[in-house]
């Protein structure tokens, strides 16, 4: 039976570390976060984040604008918090209502405040592994691995999605710590096969129960970044948890796994991006 990475106990505890460096700050870290339109999944995403950032003694403003905000007022919002000394991360909620161009919005947040590292700035430091910010799942993904003294180099890595946000930077991760990585998507022929050829599998796709147990090797950590509905209501991932857990060596539970693991990688980047902003001044 696997043993299970508990992403909840892991980020209490990145939580109280944050909380204890905040303290000895000067100034507190400041999130902003905006969201526009009303999608009730994004609210529940930012109440979280406040909550968060409450906990671990930050300032947090958020900025809920309505759905028919203009793309230009978006940007004048941005520019503003681009100049606050006070304000040291900046994240906009996606999705993004159609009217806005979610490229441009992205791109007018100033890289060194752009704490979940989607401004192609950051995109190419992580390339080229000399960055500030990661982006907050594959880091907190990374953080589970350590945490659980998971062997990553010369190790066969397997990422099913390639979405910007998790699945490619996901894989960048891994390579970057010397794994052997594949990249599945929806084109991949013989998905089950690479999937049970990994010693590491980490699924980022959004289906409920997508990966079984015949899709996993013997003593294969399973890492699971899906977080779907279930048929009955309730969250899940993306991988059939009860089967192939009982053939992992490690696996992580929807809910309490990477979900609170991306929360508290977000407090991370926020902390750091205010430490390197005081020592810019
Ligand atoms: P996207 O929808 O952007 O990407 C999904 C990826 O899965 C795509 O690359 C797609 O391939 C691939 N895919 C879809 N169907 C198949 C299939 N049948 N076979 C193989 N590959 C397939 O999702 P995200 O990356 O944003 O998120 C993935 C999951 O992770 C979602 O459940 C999301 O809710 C969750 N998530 C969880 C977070 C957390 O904190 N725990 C944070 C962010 C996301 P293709 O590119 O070819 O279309």
């Amino acid at each position: 039976m696997a043993k299970i990475i508990s992403g909840k106990e892991i980020a209490a505890n990145i939580k109280q570390q944050i909380k204890a460096e905040t303290e000895t700050l000067p100034q507190k870290p400041g999130l902003a976060v905006v969201i526009v339109g009303d999608d009730p999944a994004s609210h529940v995403y930012v109440k979280n984040k406040r909550k968060d950032c409450e906990e671990v003694g930050f300032l947090s403003e958020e900025y809920a604008l309505p759905a028919q905000t203009s793309q230009q007022e978006l940007l004048a919002l941005i520019d503003q918090l681009n100049h606050r000394a006070d304000i040291n991360g900046i994240l906009i909620q996606l999705p993004l209502p159609k009217h806005c161009n979610e490229k441009a919005v992205l791109e007018a947040v100033l890289p060194i405040k752009d704490v979940d590292a989607f401004h192609p700035a950051n995109v190419g430091r992580i390339m080229i592994g000399d960055y500030h910010f990661l982006p907050c799942t594959p880091a907190g993904v990374m953080e589970m691995l350590d945490h659980a003294g998971v062997e990553i180099d010369g190790k066969h890595c397997v990422v099913v999605g390639r979405s910007n946000i998790v699945g490619k930077p996901m894989a960048m991760l891994l390579l970057h710590k010397n794994g052997t990585v594949t990249i599945c998507h929806s084109r991949t022929k013989n998905l089950a096969e690479f999937c049970r050829s990994a010693d590491i599998l980490v699924a980022a796709v959004g289906q409920a129960g997508f990966i079984t147990a015949d899709m996993v090797k013997n003593g294969a950590v399973v890492i699971d970044v899906g977080m779907n509905r279930g048929v009955d209501g309730k969250l899940c991932g993306d991988v059939a948890y009860e089967e192939v857990a009982a053939k992992a060596s490690f696996v992580t539970p929807v809910p309490g796994g990477v979900g609170p693991m991306t929360r508290a990688m977000l407090l991370k980047n926020t902390l750091t991006a205010a430490k390197l902003q005081n020592a810019l001044k």
